[in-house]
C-alpha cells in the first residue's frame, strides 16, 4: 500500500494523524490516509513506470482535503487525479 501522510490544520499549525488527541478525528484521519493508499495502489506511470511518492494530504480548518504527490510527470498525476477524484 502507497504510504499517505495525512496532516491536520490545528490551532495554527499542521498536526499529524497519529498525534491528534481526538480518538475519534484520529481514526477518520488514518482511515482516509488508508483509503487513499489504496486507491493509488498499483497506479503506475505508464512512461516511466514510477508511483507518487510524498504522498501528503493536508485538512484544513473548514474539513476539506488537500492531495499533495510528486509526480515523475504530467502523465502519472492526471492517473494519480482520476484514482482519487
Ligand atoms: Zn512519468
Amino acid at each position: 500500500m502507497v504510504d499517505v501522510q495525512v496532516t491536520i490544520w490545528i490551532q495554527g499549525k499542521d498536526v499529524a494523524a497519529k498525534d491528534v488527541k481526538d480518538s475519534r478525528v484520529r481514526a477518520a484521519l488514518t482511515q482516509m490516509g488508508k483509503d487513499l493508499g489504496q486507491k493509488l495502489q498499483g497506479v503506475k506511470c505508464p512512461t516511466h513506470g514510477g508511483e507518487a511518492k510524498d504522498v501528503r494530504v493536508k485538512i484544513d480548518k473548514a474539513g476539506n482535503g488537500d492531495l499533495r504527490y510528486d509526480a515523475c510527470c504530467p502523465e502519472l498525476s492526471k492517473l494519480i487525479a482520476k484514482a482519487t477524484g
